[in-house]
């Protein structure tokens, strides 16, 4: 059989193309179908005017215009007729070029032989009109044809074309690649082999819905069609494409594939992942070539955008130990290659191990020890991880009840999830049955899940989170900060904990802009009720900045490495590690720990400058007090700043602990505390220093420690008036707000006022009353108040555009008039001047009338 695209004679060719049937010759030439003439009738049944497009159109996407429906099964038809022989007889549906309604089409068609051999086939076309879903209406005669045709086409679309996409299935494709690479290689050329993922499928699907998927990877293919033409690309299954072309101007097309795509469906797409395998010359199959493309288009896992990358031999590498790790699963459980180390994490406020995290290690009696960074993807990829969490859980629960059989306080053991646990079982009902069957209380094992567990399923592991609180189960939000971390998500799944990923505690040595980020972050935990550790904690200087930030939990080899449960014990018993905390005074402790020590700044006036010019935040502390001893626990750098200067204690330095005796310094404060932690529960007090300051202070009781006695009081750092301008000049407005008869403050924008009145000798100033639409009200009052000669001079002086006009004129509004409250005409003089801070304006009412007397008898020769 002639391996060569066959060639018409001139004249064949031009009576073909003359043809006024529709009528068309193809060729069964390395496994697909090549077009060989398209006749006039051809070109005009199906709409194309240029008959050369209609060449292009049949050799790259010969079905782009056939009913989506339909492909799959002409094509496949199409197919078996090439490679079984027969007859070829097809109806279907096809759109003419540049329309939209569609037309059935009947084609039928048969072999001929030429005289050197070459098979071509003949296919004739007919026109049975328009297609209309509504057939008795459009007199359409062919439903039963159709419907007959369509119903055929689920046995048959399976055979070589994919129904969703129109494009080779698997096992076509092969056949398809293979032809191809011989091509290419034949003409000296570098057959390639592409593996083609997206990234997020069953998030998307979820999101949009399987409809919206679906019409993706159908644009998709599209795009793919064009690029590689429909023959060299394949449909895997689910979100997997494969493409075989070669390498000259491959790069240049992905990423002109990729960059259409990132413009595709209004940008309501995936990303997409493409593996490269440069296909040898041997004699390798296909499938294996694609299985290289694949392993390097998984290595794009964690890649958030459209990219490629080729295939490298340390990923075979890899696979292999992949593979081992795979295989050797059960064996590893059952014969104990799978070691928990538990790794201590310390609470900031005592310094005590407030939890355990448990980690797996692969203690392979070949490889040696493996790491979970290694071994856990493999797992979780296979969908094997369940049989190890599980495992793990079963372990903890041994070491957990060991740890009470020995005497020692058992703090909650956090256990790490990953995503496939979720879809390979029930993974809350299995560990509830576990933790239940054991006898241990359910608040013992913390569920920690990080981000991108999380991510890829949203409302499936919202529903989960919920069912492990639901049960009792504690759960925290792991390696926040690694990956695509989302606030939102934080906002609506309800977590105990979130755990900072320790690429923080790497970027803080590196500048100040981590140490705002990792603050903020901090605050906004704090602000969500959520408690934090930070892990990967390895110095002082870590340690310090995060007490100081209020984290709450601290978690690093500072502290301790991970070590097995062996060590742990040996270690607890011989007091080599900080010891447990007793679970009776968790709840004391946590609830210091959630003490703000950031968001008490909002009540902080603005016009209070010096305090403001000073601090940045609060000051706020938070102590412990027992019997006459009092200590520090937690503070913040306002609170620090505060002792140094005013008490000039160094926190750092000097140890934070203080006698509850009252001295000179801190009398009031100390009476408080005292007051506070016995019956009150929070007080507000002045501390008068000895420079003539005064410090204005809050305490509120926290809690008492049911195990020690001791009480935990919060204290914040209000206001602090230096001696010279503060206090007299609150004097000063005082003695100065008594001479005024009324005091009105009037919001020019609502118009909404308060009025003050003030008794002369009065200390304190009361309000009278609130009231709104002041310049109305103004007026009412004229018609009663005023001194009748007085009245209409008044009201057309007195008006808010006046007033706004002398305001802006000369920063006052003054006039003089009588009133006559108390029966007699009394001298009054308003005066309005501007309030800083919002568009108010304070107006004073004084009386004037002993100085007016005078005047008019000083007048009065
Ligand atoms: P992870 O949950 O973020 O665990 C913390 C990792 O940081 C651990 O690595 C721990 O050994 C390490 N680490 C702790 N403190 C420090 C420090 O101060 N400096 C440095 N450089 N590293 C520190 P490990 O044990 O290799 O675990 C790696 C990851 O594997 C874990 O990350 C966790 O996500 C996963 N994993 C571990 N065990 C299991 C398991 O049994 N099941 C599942 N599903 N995942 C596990
Ligand atoms: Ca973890």
């Amino acid at each position: 059989m002639n391996m060569e695209k066959y060639v018409l004679s001139k004249e064949q060719m031009s009576f073909i193309e003359r043809m006024k049937q529709p009528f068309a010759i193809y060729q069964f030439l390395n496994k697909r179908v090549v077009t060989i003439a398209l006749s006039e009738g051809f070109c005009k049944l199906f709409g194309y005017e240029d008959r050369a497009q209609a060449y292009y159109d049949m050799d790259n996407d010969m079905y782009k215009d056939a009913h989506p429906e339909d492909v799959a099964r002409i094509a496949s038809v199409a197919v078996r007729f090439a490679t079984e022989g027969g007859r070829y007889e097809v109806i279907y549906r096809t759109r003419k070029k540049g329309t939209s309604d569609y037309i059935v089409v009947h084609a039928m068609g048969e072999h001929v032989y030429t005289r050197d051999g070459t098979q071509l086939a003949h296919v004739w076309y007919t026109d049975e009109g328009d297609y209309a879903w509504d057939s008795e209406a459009s007199g359409f005669k062919l439903t039963e044809a159709l419907s007959n045709a369509l119903h055929e086409q689920d046995m048959i679309s399976t055979s070589h074309y994919d129904l969703l996409t129109g494009l080779p299935n698997m096992t076509y494709f092969f056949e398809l690649v293979e032809a191809e690479k011989a091509d290419i290689l034949k003409r000296g050329g570098q057959p390639m082999l592409l593996y083609i993922d997206f990234s997020g499928m069953k998030f998307f699907n979820t999101k949009y819905g399987f409809v919206e998927g679906d019409r993706m990877l159908h644009l998709f293919a599209d795009i793919l069609k064009r690029y590689f033409g429909t023959e060299n690309c394949c449909h895997i299954g689910a979100d997997h494409f494969a493409v075989g072309t070669e390498e000259e101007g491959l790069e240049k097309k992905l990423e002109d594939v990729i960059c259409e795509w990132n413009r595709a469906c209004d940008g309501k797409n995936l990303p997409v992942h493409v593996g490269i395998y440069r296909s040898s010359g041997d004699k390798v199959h296909a499938s294996i070539d694609l299985d290289r493309a694949k392993l390097a288009c998984n290595a794009l896992k964690e890649k958030y955008t459209s990219c490629f990358r080729y295939y490298s031999r340390d990923l075979s590498d890899d696979l292999s130990y992949r593979q081992y790790i795979i295989e050797n699963v059960d064996r590893a459980i059952r014969e104990n290659w799978i070691k928990v180390y538990l790794q201590p994490i310390v609470r900031a406020v005592n310094g005590k191990i407030c939890d355990v995290e448990t980690l797996s290690r692969w203690v392979d009696p070949e490889m040696g020890l493996s790491s979970p960074d290694r071994f856990i993807p493999a797992l979780e990829e296979a969908g094997l991880i369940y049989k190890l969490d599980l495992y793990m859980v079963d372990q903890v629960l041994k070491t957990i009840k060991t740890q009470k059989e020995k005497g020692f306080y058992v703090v909650p053991h956090s256990i790490n999830l990953s995503r496939s646990d979720f879809d390979s079982c029930d993974i809350v009902e299995e560990i509830r049955k576990r933790v239940d069957a054991a006898g241990v209380d359910r608040d013992r094992i913390t569920i920690e899940l990080t981000e991108s567990v999380i991510g890829s399923d949203f409302d499936f592991m919202k529903k989960q989170v919920e069912r492990f609180h639901e049960l009792g189960f504690p759960v925290w939000m792991d390696d926040f900060g690694s990956g695509y971390s989302s606030l939102d998500v934080l906002q609506s799944i309800k977590f105990d904990l979130i755990k900072f990923n320790m690429s923080f505690m790497r970027k803080l040595d590196t500048g100040d802009d981590a140490k705002v980020i990792l603050t903020e972050l901090m605050r906004m935990a704090t602000s969500l009720g959520l408690d934090t550790v930070c892990e990967g904690v390895e110095t002082e200087s870590q340690v310090r900045f995060l007490k100081e930030i209020g984290c709450s939990k601290l978690q690093g080899y500072y502290f301790n490495k991970p070590m097995p449960f062996e060590t742990f014990v040996k270690k607890l018993r011989d007091h080599t590690l900080t010891g447990n905390e007793n679970p009776a005074e968790s709840d004391y402790y946590e609830s210091i720990g959630r003490v703000n020590l950031f968001d008490l700044g909002v009540i902080t006036s603005e016009e209070d400058n010096a305090f403001h010019n000073t601090f940045d935040m609060i000051p706020i502390a938070v102590l412990e007090v027992k019997g006459d001893s009092g200590r520090y626990v937690r503070s913040n750098r306002s609170y620090q700043e505060f002792l140094r200067r005013l008490f000039d204690i160094d926190m750092q330095k000097d140890n934070a602990e203080f006698a509850l005796s009252p001295d000179k310094n801190g009398f009031a404060f100390i009476a408080a505390v005292k007051q506070c932690c016995g019956d009150s529960n929070s007080i507000f007090f002045d501390e008068k220093m000895s420079d003539g300051s005064v410090v204005h202070c809050f305490v509120r009781r926290i809690g008492t420690n049911p195990v020690t006695g001791s009480t935990a009081a919060a204290v914040a750092v209000l206001s602090i008036k230096e001696p010279d301008e503060s206090t007299t000049y609150a004097d000063m407005a005082r003695a100065l707000a008594a001479d005024y008869y009324n005091l009105f403050v009037i919001d020019m924008d609502t118009n909404d006022y308060t009025e003050y009145s003030s008794k002369v000798g009065d200390e304190e100033m009361s309000i009278v009353r609130h009231g709104k639409e002041f310049f109305e009200s103004a007026k009412r009052d004229t018609m009663t108040r005023i001194f009748e000669k007085d009245r209409a001079p008044f009201l057309k002086l007195f008006t808010k555009e006046n007033v706004i006009r002398d305001l802006d004129a000369q920063g006052v509004f003054t006039t003089t008039y009588r009133l006559i409250d108390t029966g007699t005409p009394m001298y009054v003089n308003m005066k309005i001047t501007r309030l800083r801070g919002g568009n108010r304006i304070i107006l004073g009412i004084s009386i004037i009338d002993a100085h007016m007397k005078e005047k008019v008898l000083y007048e009065q020769p």
